[in-house]
């Protein structure tokens, strides 16, 4: 057992996550939340004998989560249980096509194949292409990021350099899409994994059609009960192995002291609620890095250049969530549905270039009722919409028009085909981006963090050791490598890596 103490600010999953991690080391750990419950982006709401999901609605790259509880000396399915969701998604386009994303590549082919032609044999080869990518960029992006020549080796790099070409093309996402595809359905549907990472498939470089390959190999996963079940997971598995966790504790700054070498930062502990402060042998920040900067590290004088770089750089996008209890049931809807508007390039435009929600915008309709009827009163469906919006600019209020874009996208959903939906609410909660930023200090109420807008800000993204300031460590969406579930459980891998590495 080590004598070392951790704090970590922050219970999301990557604050979590790095608990665990830390703890299995032997350290003494502890986590502060400012909210009265786990899980931060990962949260849940029930009301009416209704449960929703209030962020995450899918899980992939499940062996991320797996290797989190093996090496925890736990088994996952101890704490929960996986379902998987297939179709994974079901798209519904403007003029009337319905298209379902299979998880067996074999059954999407045919579906792609009966509905539009040719395209069979493009998807095939699309798949083989985002494996490829998958098989070398998600290496160094997602797994095993190069610290020595020696970790190119380690990847085989040799035998896989002919894949790096694709792996560093300069062509946007959407345009590789467009010239692997004819039709206009099955582009959208493949343009939409940029979304995931919050960023426009404008402009996110492609190699992020690697996450199409994740998804379609790897399947889109349901955790039984509701994703929320992942958040308490965590908790209790850290409980069990002795993480401490405190509640409405939120940390004002983080305790910096200037007596290494030359001056230099070394974070010592933290404030909370700016009066109680707590001694550390290592702060790992669960919170917005920007959250860190702009609030935690005021008195620090100068901003890291990592800091000075991220101010600069396009955030993801933000959320405005609909919950909604509907006591009828549409047929045609699956458990993920997608209703496309009618022209992609016009929506992300409005968002990232002229900085306000679309009026037509895609929205996403996740009903874990499908799956899971204890979510739902019989014969009823728990609606969570998802609509994409820009990160909030200074002069956006969006506590003015949370109706009127409510309105919106209700009627946008009647319009394409889900008649009288207003009249079979039973209950509605609106969360605008502002009330998520409100909640989990969410920059900007940017769900991700920054975007991938360029190949610059894949590496303008912090890493685990927070530059100019030792004994302070980054994990979350908002690091290296970026958002989602299995990718913030990745961050925090690095971060304790750190950690440990920085101790011996
Ligand atoms: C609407 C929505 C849909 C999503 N859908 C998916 C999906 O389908 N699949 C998927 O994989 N991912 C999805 N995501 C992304 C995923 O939820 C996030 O990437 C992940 O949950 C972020 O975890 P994190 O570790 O970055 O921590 P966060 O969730 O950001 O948690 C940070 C925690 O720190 C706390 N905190 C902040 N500042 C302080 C402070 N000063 N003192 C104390 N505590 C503080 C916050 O309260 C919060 O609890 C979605 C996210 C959203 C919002």
């Amino acid at each position: 057992m080590s004598s070392k103490t951790a704090i970590v600010i922050g219970a999301g999953l990557g604050g979590m996550a790095s608990a665990i991690r830390l703890r299995r080391a032997g350290w003494k750990v502890v986590v502060l939340e400012k909210n009265m419950r786990v899980g931060g982006k990962l949260d849940c709401h029930a009301a009416g004998g209704f449960l929703w999901d209030i962020g995450p609605t899918m899980l992939t790259l499940t062996p991320v989560l797996t290797e989190l509880f093996e090496h925890a000396g736990q088994r996952l399915e101890d704490y929960l249980e996986l379902v998987p969701v297939d179709p994974i998604c079901r798209s519904f386009f403007p003029d009337g096509k319905v298209l379902n994303t299979w998880a067996n590549a074999h059954l999407f082919k045919i579906e792609i194949a009966r509905q539009e032609q040719d395209q069979g044999q493009a998807l095939e080869g699309f798949l083989r292409y985002a494996r490829r990518l998958h098989d070398l960029g998600g290496e160094a992006w997602l797994y095993h990021p190069p610290r020595t020549p020696l970790d190119f080796l380690r990847w085989n790099f040799l035998k896989r350099i002919g894949g790096l070409p694709a792996v560093l093309g300069r062509k946007s996402l959407a345009a590789v899409v467009a010239r692997r595809f004819k039709s206009p359905h099955v582009r959208r549907i493949f343009e939409r994994y940029a979304a995931w990472v919050g960023s426009s498939p404008f402009w996110t470089p492609s190699l992020f059609n690697l996450i199409a390959y994740i998804e379609i190999q790897g399947g889109g996963w349901y955790l039984r009960g509701g994703l929320f079940r992942l958040a308490e997971a965590l908790e209790k598995c850290a409980r069990e192995m002795g993480v401490e966790f405190v509640f409405d504790a939120e940390v004002s700054s983080v305790l910096l002291d200037r007596s290494g070498r030359f001056g230099a930062a070394r974070a010592r502990g933290v404030v909370v609620k700016n009066y109680i402060e707590m001694k550390a042998d290592a702060v790992v920040a669960n919170a917005d890095p920007l959250h860190v900067w702009n609030r935690l590290l005021q008195g620090f004088p100068r901003a890291p250049a990592v800091f000075r770089r991220l101010q600069k750089r396009p955030f993801s996008l933000a959320p405005f969530i609909l919950l909604w209890g509907v006591k009828h049931r549409y047929p045609q809807l699956a458990h993920h549905n997608v209703f496309f508007s009618p022209d992609s390039r016009a929506e992300f435009d409005d968002i990232f270039l002229r900085h306000h929600p679309s009026k037509t915008p895609t929205i996403y309709v996740g009903i874990s009722a499908r799956t899971d009827p204890t979510q739902a009163p019989p014969g009823q469906d728990n609606y969570v919409v998802l609509v994409n919006t820009p990160p909030i600019e200074p002069d956006h209020h969006w506590d003015k028009e949370r109706a009127s874009y409510r309105d919106v996208i209700l009627r946008r959903l009647e319009g394409l085909g889900l008649d009288a939906l207003g009249d079979h609410l039973v209950y509605e909660k609106i969360i605008t981006p502002a009330d998520f930023s409100a909640r989990t200090h969410a920059f900007r109420g940017a769900i991700h963090g920054h975007a991938f807008h360029s190949r610059r800000d894949v590496l303008a993204r912090p890493r685990a050791r927070c530059p100019g300031i030792r004994g302070l460590y980054l994990v979350g969406g908002g690091a290296r490598p970026g958002g989602g579930i299995p990718l913030v459980l990745l961050s925090a891998q690095r971060a304790v890596g750190a950690v440990l590495e920085d101790a011996d």
